[in-house]
């Protein structure tokens, strides 16, 4: 253990001095928050620092404690895992540890830490801070630090963030890694079920999470599992005779494959581990199937990256600095989280204590309390699987007279995610005991065939027949942009032919005007007084109504894999800058997140337009970023320009300006990735969030049994729209959103909530402010 250094402390500059570390397991997307960290520190005013190797830098200090530059950062967003490393440390256990990390804090005059890692490194982190005062004290009392020395000292003020795979903090929807690695597993199982299916074998897959099923949950909803296995709510007693049972019934209904997820830590309700192993014999043994086992193992843990995790480090480092400076030695440490698209400040003991509760639940067998413990979202995903692996149980089906027919249409582009929530819609229906009645190829699809074609065009779907659909890109009862109003009468028609008793919508901005259109058309066709939901999915993200529609993660995904090869190529050319041409229609939202995910230098919107100042500012901005990056190899840049952010600078045009007035100093090319955007297989999120969407919805559906037409005609709550709202998944009403929150001209919502985010790009990729506004 190295000694405690007696060095004077840096003199005090005036300027806060913001320290940042990873510790614990790493995770993909801590590169891209210590980057946020550092810069943000930095535009701010105050000096950054990395702390190398977790705790165990803090407590040797000295090179251990790097004062960092913009540049050291360039392109770390990108990069999987923590490139200023990650360790257990045991000295820190320690007192005599904790205090040389004092000691060495004080002594390059650190005011600030931000610790990102999981609840362990939280509980450290809190525990220094609460143990500060005295450990200052024992520095002077033991004459290793002088009393002025110490005086500017006398708070630490610390910020968690949350970096894990595992997604086991409570408090937070999603940590810092947990999308990578959720991503990593799905693109396994993928895989692993074409070779299954033909085989017709079963598949025993063991991921990661020792006290947390997120992983293997969300997986199994992803990849539609037929059996999940999670530490926080074990199965029955008799769970060998369970999962025999639901694995028979799905062969029975004609499945080729099998897939049982069982996470790490998975036990029965006494504890006792339920191993793959014990999985597999009795897959073999009992139902007869030929069976393997697949521990994933730590790529799941490796790799860039998810867009989600890039954008969740980076606006959880961003607001982590602001935390520190708006901190005051009363203001208890706070731990940064995100409540559905809200990035909120908690109190990082409180979610600490709450997260061992839940491991302390599971330890006293009070998995009820366990699962409470867990987010909402846990145990409305813990339900959504159960009710669409279930194929028999008759305590979910209603009563005849509350069954429906349920109309499931999909609506303009393609997105992805759109079949894994029309196949859990279809479970659903099945499950409680309604019809799922596909309405295929859209609007046109329905009138064009109702007379000679009527069971091509409109058709019951049966379990088996959406089983598959959980990880299809693409549409599998195919779409159509074209809207009602070409033929409402034969719409309405068709909704009466087909005893349609309720609408499901699935689709983007034409979905939406869609039923606005049949909403507005009640006053003449009794047929549309039925309750209608849009499902918003789109890649664009730009369904007013909700901050998230389905679809869009795949298409940030999609970009940043081909910006990365981009940039990659740009780097090695040294000099050159690519103008990258997003889709989104009228809005920058692909755009600016894109941009937010692989540090670009600059995003073009259409909502801010591009003006020839704007064009000539960012060329001075590229002159300067050159000249300070000569020679690195991660100096390729990136712009991102929205498809119709300008009529006259197009995209290829930008590029020439560019490489014309740069003065020879630097290349530019554009690139246009089309409808590469649309992803081939839709991401984990979009998939999972499908399915949250697609079962809510029905449930909301229901609520509606029992009202006559007039009645149903009359609730503005008829015609609604679901999605993700600030911290809350809500139902507005079409009535309202269509009135008050939708601009019709631009097809998009009147207030984007994303719009400051292009601040957050400009900063951290250092462009000045001012550009925007000239
Ligand atoms: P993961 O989720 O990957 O397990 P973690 O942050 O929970 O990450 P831990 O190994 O529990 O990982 O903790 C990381 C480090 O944090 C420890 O090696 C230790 O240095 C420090 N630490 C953890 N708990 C304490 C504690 N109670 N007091 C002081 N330091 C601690």
């Amino acid at each position: 253990m190295a000694e405690i250094n007696l060095s004077p402390p840096a003199m005090p500059t005036g300027k806060k001095k913001i320290a940042v570390m990873t510790s614990g397991g790493d995770s993909p997307g801590m590169s891209g928050a210590v980057r946020a960290v550092i810069r943000q520190t930095i535009a701010s005013g105050c000096v950054a620092y990395a702390v190398y190797e977790g705790y165990q830098g803090l407590v040797d200090g000295g090179e251990m404690i790097k004062q960092m530059q913009w540049e050291d950062v360039r392109g770390w967003l990108s990069e999987g895992g923590t490139l200023i490393g990650t360790a257990r440390c045991m000295d820190f256990h320690e007192r005599a540890g904790r205090l040389k990390a004092a000691n060495n804090m004080i002594e390059k005059g650190i005011d600030a830490l931000v610790i990102c890692g999981g609840d362990g490194s939280l509980t450290g982190a809190d525990r220094f801070r609460s143990e500060w005062p005295s450990l200052v004290e024992e520095l002077v009392a033991t004459g290793k630090r002088r009393e002025e020395e110490v005086k500017p000292f006398k708070h630490l003020n610390i910020v968690g963030l949350v970096g894990s795979i595992d997604n086991d903090l409570s408090s937070t929807d999603a940590t810092i890694g947990c999308y990578s690695s959720l991503d990593r597993i799905c693109n396994a199982i993928d895989t692993i079920d074409s070779t299954a299916f033909s085989h017709q074998r079963a598949f025993v897959i063991e991921v990661m999470g020792r006290h947390c099923g997120w992983l293997a949950l969300m997986a199994g909803v992803s990849c539609g599992a037929d059996f999940v296995f999670i530490p926080e709510n074990p199965p029955s007693e008799n769970w060998e005779d369970e999962m025999c049972s639901v694995i028979k019934k799905h062969r029975e209904l004609g499945k080729r494959k099998t897939t049982v997820i069982v996470a790490e830590g998975a036990h029965d309700q006494e504890l006792h581990p339920i191993s793959p192993s014990r999985v597999k014999d009795l897959l073999s043994k009992r139902v007869g199937l030929d069976t393997r086992v697949t521990t994933l193992g730590h790529v799941q843990r490796g790799g860039p990256p998810a867009a989600y995790d890039r954008m969740l480090a980076t606006l959880q480092g961003v607001e982590a600095v602001k935390a520190v400076l708006e901190a005051t030695p009363e203001t208890p440490s706070p731990v940064i989280c995100i409540v559905e698209n809200k990035i909120v400040r908690k109190n990082l003991m409180e979610a600490v204590k709450l997260t061992k509760q839940v491991a302390a639940d599971i330890e006293s067998k009070n998995f009820k309390k366990a699962m409470e413990g867990r987010d909402a979202e846990f145990s409305e995903y813990w339900q959504a699987f159960n009710i669409t692996t279930a194929t028999d149980k008759e305590d979910l089906r209603l009563p005849q007279e509350q069954r429906m027919r349920v109309g499931i249409i999909h609506v303009g582009a393609p997105a992805g995610g759109m079949n894994a929530a029309t196949r859990a819609a279809t479970a659903y229906c099945l499950a409680r005991g309604h019809t799922p009645v596909a309405l295929h190829n859209g609007f046109p699809g329905l009138c064009r065939h109702h007379d000679d074609k009527p069971l091509g065009a409109v058709r019951d779907i049966d379990w088996l027949d959406a089983e598959n659909w959980a990880s299809r890109g693409g549409s599998e009862i195919g779409t159509n942009r074209a809207l009602p109003s070409e033929d409402f009468k034969t719409t309405a028609y068709c909704f009466e032919k087909y005893k349609i008793d309720a609408l499901w919508v699935v689709g983007g901005f034409e979905a939406f005007t869609a039923v606005s259109e049949l909403r507005k058309a009640r006053e003449q066709y009794d047929a549309f007084k039925i309750p209608i939901v849009v499902i918003p999915a789109t890649v664009s993200n730009n369904v007013p109504g909700t901050e998230y529609s389905i679809g869009s993660d795949t298409c940030l995904n999609a970009l940043i894999t081909y910006c990365d090869a981009i940039r990659q190529s740009a780097s090695a050319s040294r000099r050159r800058v690519f103008v990258v041409e997003t889709q989104g229609g009228a809005s920058g939202y692909i755009a600016t997140i894109a941009g937010l995910s692989i540090g670009a230098t600059a995003v073009y919107t259409p909502e801010e337009g591009i003006h020839l100042n704007m064009l000539v500012e960012d060329i001075k901005f590229l002159k300067e970023q050159f000249t300070k990056d000569a020679g690195s190899t991660r100096s390729g840049k990136i712009i991102l320009r929205n498809e119709k952010a300008s009529k006259v600078y197009t995209t290829e045009v930008i590029a020439d300006i560019i490489k014309e007035e740069s003065g020879g100093k630097f290349d530019s090319r554009f690139a246009v990735p089309g409808h590469v955007q649309q992803g081939g297989t839709p991401s984990p999120m979009d998939r999972v969030r499908g399915v949250r969407f697609g079962i809510k919805s029905l449930q909301h559906l229901e609520s509606f049994h029992g009202k006559s037409k007039e009645e149903i005609a009359n609730d503005p709550m008829s015609a609604t729209v679901i999605g993700i709202r600030g911290a809350k998944v809500k139902f507005s009403a079409m009535e309202k959103i269509e009135r008050d929150e939708t601009d019709w001209k631009d097809r998009r919502p009147l207030n984007e909530f994303w719009m400051n985010l292009i601040d957050v790009v400009d900063t951290l990729s250092g462009r000045p402010k001012s550009f925007r506004a000239l």
